[in-house]
C-alpha cells in the first residue's frame, strides 16, 4: 500500500471520530432545549387548568353570596307579609318570596354544575401534575447526562485533535491536499475496495483496475474510484477468497467485441 494512503486511512478514522464528537456536542444542548420547551408547554397547560379551577371557585363564591342575599330578602319579605293589611298586599309578598325561592333553586343547580366541572378539572390537574413531574425528572436526568457526555466528548476531542495534527504532519503535502479536497466534497476521502466494489459509493471497480489495485497493492500511486473519486485501498485480509481473481477480458476478445 502507498505509505501515505495507510496514514490517510488512520487520519480518516480520526476525522470521522472528531466529527461524531462535534455532532454529539452540538446535538445534546438541542435535546436539553427541546426537553425544556416541552416542560414549559406542560406547565402552561397545567396553568390553564389551574386558572379554570380558580374561575369555578370564584363563580361559586358569587353564587353563595347571591343565595345569602336572597335568603335575607325572603326573611325580610316574610316579616313584611306578617304586617300585610290587604289580600292584594299578602299575594304580592307571596309572589316576591316564590320568585326569590325559584331564583335560589336555579343558583343551586348552577352551583352543582360548577362543582361537577371542578371535579373534571381536578382530574385534569392530576394528570397535568403527573406530566409536569415526569417532564421535570426527564429534563434533570437528560441535562446531567448531556453535561457529562459533553465534558467527556470535549476531552476525547482534544485527544483526537492532537492525534490528527501529528498524523497530518507525517503525510506528504500533495496527498494531504488531495485528501482534504475529496473529504470536503464527499465527507470522506478514502474508501475500501471490497469484493470488487467501492464500499463508499457501492459501484463496481472495473476488472482491470481491481486486479491492478490488488496486485500492485497501490504501492506507487494512489488509485481513485472512477465513480466517486475517493482514494481506494485494498485489504487482502478482508476480501472474500472466492473473489480473489477476476478474469480480465483478453485483448483478442476486446478486439473482436469492438469490430
Ligand atoms: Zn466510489
Amino acid at each position: 500500500m502507498h505509505p501515505d494512503l495507510e496514514k490517510l486511512i488512520d487520519l480518516q478514522k480520526h476525522d470521522i471520530e472528531a466529527k461524531r464528537l462535534r455532532d454529539e456536542m452540538a446535538a445534546l444542548p438541542k435535546l436539553v432545549a427541546s426537553l425544556t420547551a416541552k416542560l414549559e408547554a406542560l406547565k402552561g397547560q397545567r396553568a390553564v387548568v389551574v386558572g379554570l379551577i380558580a374561575k369555578e371557585e370564584a363563580l361559586r363564591r358569587g353564587q353563595e353570596s347571591d343565595v345569602r342575599d336572597l335568603k335575607a330578602k325572603i326573611a325580610r319579605v316574610k316579616k313584611q307579609a306578617e304586617l300585610a293589611t290587604t289580600a292584594v298586599q299578602a299575594t304580592a309578598y307571596e309572589h316576591e318570596i316564590a320568585f326569590a325561592e325559584a331564583k335560589i333553586s336555579g343558583i343551586e343547580d348552577a352551583e352543582l354544575e360548577s362543582l361537577e366541572r371542578t371535579d373534571a378539572l381536578e382530574a385534569q390537574k392530576k394528570l397535568a401534575d403527573a406530566a409536569v413531574g415526569e417532564a421535570e425528572a426527564t429534563l434533570a436526568r437528560e441535562s446531567a447526562r448531556a453535561s457529562e457526555t459533553v465534558a467527556a466528548d470535549r476531552k476525547l476531542l482534544a485527544e483526537v485533535e492532537k492525534l490528527r495534527a501529528s498524523e497530518r504532519a507525517e503525510i506528504g503535502e500533495a496527498a494531504l491536499s488531495v485528501y482534504d479536497r475529496i473529504a470536503k466534497a464527499k465527507g470522506t476521502a478514502v474508501s475500501e475496495a471490497l469484493n470488487q466494489k467501492c464500499t463508499a459509493c457501492q459501484m463496481m471497480v472495473r476488472p482491470q483496475r481491481w486486479n491492478e489495485l490488488r496486485d500492485r497493492n497501490n504501492d506507487d500511486q494512489m488509485m481513485t474510484c472512477e465513480s466517486c473519486g475517493r482514494l481506494l485501498f485494498y485489504d487482502p485480509a478482508r476480501d472474500s477468497p472466492q473473489r480473489k481473481t477476476v478474469p480480465v477480458e483478453s485483448i483478442a476478445a476486446q478486439i473482436v467485441r469492438s469490430l
